[in-house]
């Protein structure tokens, strides 16, 4: 996707702070950062967002997400004490880039629930 942000992180056209990266996913700290651990993952593979997953591309483009996002905490030393994963999907879900992220977000004790209206 020329036009997608986080395609550009990807493919190195835009800067980012890498933590982790295999042959599926790329994940990079948030440029605007809600704690002290905010990492975004994210599958190399355009996929929108939820709204638009089918099986297939879920097993092809995410399989294995939950896994990089325990060690994407294990590296940030929040693993033990615990950390949120967020997946806005689209607009009433606060989703702001259409390429679908995982949010890990941890390094202090979060307030729930998470909306504030
Ligand atoms: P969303 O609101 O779609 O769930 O989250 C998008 C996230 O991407 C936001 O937290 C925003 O700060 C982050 N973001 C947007 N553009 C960039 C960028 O160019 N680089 C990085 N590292 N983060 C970005
Ligand atoms: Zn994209």
């Amino acid at each position: 996707m020329t036009d997608c942000v986080f395609c550009k992180i990807i493919a190195g056209e835009i800067p980012s702070t890498k933590v982790y990266e295999d042959d599926c996913f790329l994940a990079f700290r948030d440029l605007s950062p809600v704690a002290s651990t905010h990492v975004l993952i994210v599958p190399k593979e355009h996929i929108e967002s939820v709204a638009v997953l089918t099986p297939e591309k879920e097993a092809e483009g995410l399989r294995g997400i939950f896994c990089v996002a325990k060690a994407v905490a294990e590296a940030d030393g929040i693993r033990e004490d615990g950390f949120r994963l967020v997946v806005n999907t689209g607009q009433h879900g606060g989703q702001t880039v259409p390429h679908f992220h995982l949010h890990v977000i941890g390094g202090k004790e979060l307030g729930w629930p998470p909306f504030a209206n």
